[in-house]
């Protein structure tokens, strides 16, 4: 699978996501992750980037510039800490989720992605220096066993988009096998399923997909898979016995919005039994407020950018709240009447919004973080 090349360039479908050139930390050049990526990309040149300025120099107008050429994959030698708090703000509802970093950056293109803003450049990085990661994830799952974690992959990148190329998320659920305190959650976009061959523990695995309205998914996700394909490997991974996560994230007013979310929410129910869902996840549309620009600079700015928002407290931009509440309660009774209402959250609301739209807030601060916990951790029955 590849995602859309920029304009002119041809696409050979043998190169993952038209990656067309490696860029390797010195300090990683010799890593497994390395060695994976050069057999996966034969044909694609590799650099070893001797010191930290030569990124720049190995990228004709620094790493912010627009690329014609293709895409550039670094394989970095990342210093900071790789197991962070989810970035939600004091005054959301925090699900309490903690973020593996993996890497940076995703090949699909999705007009309402926050990574766009918040990254500045094209670049797909992965996070090579894979035994520092496992260093640190080690000292922390290992301190108290009896502690657990509810952790995932899927933040600053998607879970799975560069796992045909890096085999990342294999090695990561290999090192997790000795570590029953933990369950990761692989969020994507993506059909790719070849992290079961790491075999985990399924109950220590959810599968995750993002999932939205189909006029939403065919005009503003490009280079991702249709629905279909998404949810016909959450379906694979529910008869392996994984437990399958969706988030609806974010819902995307746009003309007929009602009857979009509607279609999918049927085609989940035709796809997957409510024994096979975790937790769904609904939150509305967000953005950082230089994001509109760019996309307008590149001729992409979608219709429901023109939407009334309001500045809020995270930085962010919002909808405004009686249309927020409006599609959140819609796509909420949708999925309640599969028998689904024990199992939604929304992400990054008020107690305000949360009581408009389930007309209740979770408990105590840490009340739905507790409730995600339990959740992730629930026996599951194995199989089909
Ligand atoms: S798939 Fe996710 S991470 Fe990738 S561009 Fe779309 S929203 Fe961003």
């Amino acid at each position: 699978m590849t995602g859309d090349a920029p304009a002119g360039v041809p696409v050979d479908p043998a190169v993952p996501w038209d990656i067309r050139s490696v860029l390797v930390d010195a300090a990683v050049a010799g890593s497994a992750m390395a060695g994976r990526v050069r057999r996966t990309l034969p044909g694609v040149p590799f650099t070893v980037l001797e010191h930290p300025g030569a990124l720049a120099d190995a990228l004709p107008g620094g790493p912010e510039a627009d690329r014609t050429g293709g895409r550039v994959l670094h394989l970095a030698a990342h210093r900071g800490r790789f197991l962070r708090p989810c970035p939600g703000a004091r005054s959301y509802r925090c699900c309490g989720y903690r973020i593996v970093h993996i890497g940076e950056g995703c090949p699909m293109d999705c007009t309402y992605c926050i990574l766009k803003a918040y990254l500045r450049s094209d670049i797909l990085r992965a996070f090579a220096n894979t035994a520092d990661m496992f260093a640190e994830l080690g000292d922390i799952f290992g301190r108290d066993r009896t502690r657990r974690f509810r952790v995932g992959t899927g933040e600053f990148a998607d879970s799975l988009a560069l796992e045909p190329v890096t085999g990342h998320t294999l090695e990561l659920l290999h090192f997790l096998r000795d570590f029953d305190n933990v369950v990761v959650e692989l969020k994507s976009k993506t059909a790719d399923l070849s992290w079961m061959a790491a075999n985990p523990r399924p109950d220590r695995v959810l599968a995750a997909w993002s999932v939205n309205a189909p006029a939403v998914v065919a005009a503003q996700e490009r280079g991702a898979p249709p629905l279909s394909a998404r949810l016909a490997a959450a379906r694979e991974a529910a008869r392996a016995g994984f437990g399958v996560c969706l988030h609806f994230d974010p819902v995307v007013p746009h003309p007929g919005w009602e009857e979009g979310y509607a279609a999918t929410v049927d085609m989940i129910a035709s796809f997957l039994r409510p024994r096979d869902i975790v937790y769904i996840s609904l939150g509305s549309l967000r953005f950082l407020p230089e994001l509109p620009a760019r996309l307008a600079a590149m001729g992409r700015l979608p219709d429901y950018y023109l939407s009334e928002f309001v500045d809020d407290l995270d930085g962010k931009r919002r909808l405004l709240r009686p249309l927020r509440v409006r599609q959140l309660r819609h796509v909420a009774g949708l999925l309640a009447k599969c028998g689904l209402a024990g199992k939604l959250y929304l992400c990054m609301e008020s107690d305000e919004v949360w009581r408009a739209v389930f007309g209740r807030a979770p408990q105590g601060p840490d009340g739905l973080a507790r409730r995600l916990m339990e959740l992730a951790f629930e026996k599951r029955r194995e199989g089909p």
